[in-house]
């Protein structure tokens, strides 16, 4: 099943121009739906919030079935959701998603870009989404969009006209739509874009609607549709040997980090989209009925039509190079066409067309992975045609540097091995996803050259050049300079070729809580990426802290090899937040990054350079107990962060829980989301309260409503329900309304000001009804909202106390909130006061 499916991907390679997958080899059928594809002049753009967002059996129905040229937008790269594969989150989420898009287009035949929007997290309205992003450049760049890809037809995934009843994020993506479809054409705005891009009008806007948006199937059957269009997004395309809802499925299972792996579907489905703006098409099943998507579209296509739909007429399937003279032909004819947008695209298609049809292979493959500023590498060069078709490599060129070897004759089938020696400039930067070179906002992205504004990613390092000789015509065709290798387990990879400074340095944690004044020791990871470096490692740190010896010396002999150096950090005598970095200095060079690479086999592996720092946070904090008993739900760094201030954290195998395994503890922590994602917590439900009733403290983190199991309904010992109430906005203000309770006193006393520096949201599912039993200990509420009372929430039960929070505690431990963990503290060591007349519970 796996090598069919792996034969399957093959097939829709063909295009797209990710920089480290194997290259594409097409087989004929592969060849001639390129060539269909290169006879449709039309474009369709699809514009949403976020990576896995986008409907790719519309996207690949645009691309595969009306072989339109066809992109999503991505307002934002997904930093701010979940991770169910590994531990990126924020900017480096936002790189893995990138990179499930793009391995999605790869598949769906779609083009991939975005704005400079960042994916703050959740938002509930449209108006707070658009004050975080600045909306004028959020605008501004779907507008630069909308004139750089010029399509006929823009679709929208969400509704602009019902805020509130979406992700903020979501409907914002939809406004700026609906307003860069008429700003794209007016030259009075955002006229700075006009020197590069040309102002453009879309044809028509549409809003790709479904029975969801109308509540239910029955009242979407009802609704009136004579402003819409549909079509069966579930034909079958013999060429490709797939439906078009197959792909569809194989594209959106690529977004694996949010869960998204799926079944394939087949079958006849049909799909609506709703007339926004522009003329209704008569034929209700074509979006581009009306527009002229033929060679005749641009000056001087007509010609160029008549050669390549002949082509696409009488394909030869068993020798495709018997077309490689017309297609030359119709590559210089081309050439002569005024309208370069379309020259562009056309010609670029065409050439990758001429080389699958001669079989041609070009490669240029770095022998190392990496390179630094200022050295040499060796690249090797493999050329080679697979046909009769007349073919020579005149030259080739990488950066600045031309070969000058005289022509190379490429008979058919005959291999050639070439080495290029290149020199890597000094002042080369490094490679690195460019929106995160810079530091940005909450809400933007900071990026310096406006001409990578919607890349889905930075350039190649380097580009190969390969200058041939088709029997007199001349072609250039270029390849990124890649880095192929192998693995016994794995067979033949690809991966960028990259730029890297010499050593970069990291803190193992990125943020350090001193619960006291207590001096502890900060590892400092130094990573070689080349052999032989020597250098000191200089610890940066703010006034009022202190290190026994600021700077200290490494040496590290191979390339890929780290070596630890430890600074002694004494923290003030006050509270403070902070930060430390480490400097690598080398020859006079100071380099302040670290590296962090992120490989997974749905992707090409990616490097990112951030800047090297750590949070440091001096405490007061007090606290009762020990031993902490941790029962992991879906995944957070809550043990490592109670460990930091000085709990000693065991996890718990929920397999083990009875009464014996639980009295160990002074607390039991469940991890966030565990009643959702542990099936067996429903059996061990009765040892927790249990344990509660002998002492214990019992701490439950969010768990999502909705998804609920009625069997979870005993969750708590008194009835309890939860609701998908919550308070995103981090700055919201906190009020406590239980002053006395011992849960804000004990033995931290809590105020107002432990609200703040919170981050992202203050908490999600709250529960909304509650029984007699428990005491609310907090209010909260986004702007326009009523109060909500259930973030916090403890019953005394028996000789302990359970505890119910909603409050984000799994983001702001790990962001080092103060007050936070004074919070924490307290819900760990409630009724812990008169701990010794209590029944005895070790900790
Ligand atoms: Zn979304």
């Amino acid at each position: 099943m796996r090598k069919i499916l792996v034969s399957f991907l093959g097939i829709l390679f063909f295009f797209c121009t990710s920089f480290a997958q194997a290259p594409k080899k097409n087989s004929s059928s592969e060849i001639y739906h390129a060539i269909q594809k290169l006879n449709f002049l039309g474009s369709a753009l699809y514009i949403a919030a976020h990576p896995d967002d986008e409907n790719t059996r519309l996207i690949s129905y645009l691309s595969n079935e009306v072989k339109a040229r066809t992109a999503y937008l991505s307002l934002t790269r997904g930093d701010g959701g979940q991770n169910l594969i590994g531990p990126e989150l924020r900017e480096l989420l936002g790189v893995l998603r990138t990179q499930e898009l793009l391995a999605a287009r790869r598949i769906d035949g779609g083009e991939q870009f975005f704005t400079r929007a960042v994916d703050f997290g959740y938002s509930k309205h449209p108006e707070e989404t658009l004050k975080i992003w600045n909306k004028d450049t959020v605008l501004g760049d779907v507008v630069r969009m909308i004139r750089s890809f010029k399509p006929d037809v823009i679709i929208n995934r969400f509704d602009h006209r019902t805020p509130g009843s979406t992700h903020g994020h979501h409907t914002s993506s939809a406004i700026l739509s609906v307003a860069a479809f008429d700003l794209a054409g007016d030259p009075t705005s955002y006229p700075e874009q006009l020197g590069e891009l040309n102002v453009w009008h879309p044809k028509r806007l549409f809003f790709n609607t479904s029975w969801w948006f109308y509540g239910s199937e029955e009242k979407f059957a009802a609704a009136d549709k004579s402003n819409m269009l549909s079509f069966d997004i579930g034909i079958y395309y013999p060429m490709l040997g797939l439906s078009n809802n197959e792909i569809a499925s194989l594209a959106s299972s690529q977004h694996r980090c949010q869960g998204f792996g799926r079944l394939m579907s087949r079958g006849s489905e049909n799909e609506y989209i709703e007339l926004l703006k522009g003329d209704l098409p008569q034929d209700k099943k074509d979006v581009f009925d009306g527009i002229d998507t033929t060679w005749s579209r641009v000056e001087g296509g007509e010609a160029v039509g008549i050669l390549l739909y002949g082509i696409e007429k009488n394909f030869n399937f068993k020798d495709p190079s018997t077309h490689v003279k017309e297609l030359v032909q119709a590559h210089q004819m081309i050439q002569d066409i005024t309208d370069t947008h379309w020259k562009t695209i056309k010609t670029k298609e065409l050439e990758a067309i001429i080389a699958s049809i001669t079989g041609l292979y070009l490669e240029a493959s770095s022998e190392n992975p990496m390179a630094n500023p200022g050295s040499s590498v060796t690249i090797d060069i493999e050329v080679l045609n697979r046909s009769n078709a007349k073919i020579k490599l005149k030259s080739m060129a990488i950066g600045d540097l031309i070969s000058k070897d005289k022509d190379i004759v490429l008979a058919n089938n005959v291999k050639h091995d070439l080495k290029f020696d290149l020199r890597v400039p000094d002042n080369i930067s490094y490679t690195n996803p460019y929106w995160l070179n810079k530091k940005g906002t909450l809400g933007m992205y900071t990026v310096e050259n406006p001409k990578l504004i919607g890349n889905p990613e930075t350039p190649p390092a380097f580009m190969a050049h390969f200058n041939l000789d088709f029997d007199g015509y001349p072609i250039t065709i270029t390849k990124p300079v890649i880095h192929r290798y192998s693995k016994p387990d794995k067979g033949e990879l690809y991966q960028p070729f990259e730029i890297m400074p010499e050593a970069t340095a990291r803190f193992e944690d990125k943020v350090i809580i001193f619960a006291d004044g207590t001096p502890k020791n900060i590892p400092v990871t130094i990573k070689a990426h080349r052999d032989s470096i020597k250098g000191e490692v200089v610890f940066c740190y703010a006034q009022g802290w202190n290190v026994e010896q600021k700077s200290k010396p490494f040496s590290i002999a191979k390339k890929g090899d780290e070596q630890i150096v430890f600074f002694e950090l004494t923290p003030p005598s006050h509270e403070d937040e902070n930060y430390i970095s480490p400097i690598i200095k080398i020859n006079g060079k100071e380099i302040a990054k670290e590296l962090v690479t992120i490989a997974y086999d749905h992707i090409p592996t990616q490097s990112v350079l951030l800047p090297s720092e750590a949070k440091v946070v001096r405490l007061d904090i007090q606290k009762a107990g020990e031993h902490i008993g941790y029962i992991v739900g879906a995944g957070d760094e809550v043990p490592t962060s109670l460990e930091q201030i000085g709990y000693q954290v065991h996890l718990i195998d929920p397999n083990s829980i009875n009464a014996e395994t639980l009295n160990n503890y002074g607390a039991i922590v469940v991890g966030i989301r565990a009643y959702n994602v542990v099936p067996e917590l429903r059996f061990k439900q009765k040892y927790l309260l249990d344990y509660v009733a002998n002492g214990g403290n019992l701490v439950i983190q969010y768990n999502t409503a909705g998804r609920w199991d009625a069997q979870y309904k005993d969750i708590a010992p008194y009835p309890l329900t939860l609701s998908r109430d919550r308070v995103t906005d981090e700055n919201s203000r906190v009020d406590i309304i239980a002053k006395n309770h011992e849960l804000v006193n004990y033995p931290n006393k809590i105020t107002e000001a432990d609200f703040k520096g919170w981050v992202q949201e203050r908490g999600l599912y709250f529960p909304n009804e509650w029984d007699a039993h428990f005491t609310p200990i907090l209010s909260m509420n986004d702007e326009g909202e009523t109060a909500k009372t259930g973030g916090l929430l403890i019953a005394p039960y028996g000789k302990g106390n359970y505890i119910y929070t909603g409050l984000s505690f799994f983001r702001e431990l790990p962001a080092g909130v103060p007050g936070a963990y004074k919070l924490f503290a307290n819900m760990l060591s409630v009724g812990k006061e008169n701990l010794k007349k209590k029944t005895p519970i070790k900790g």
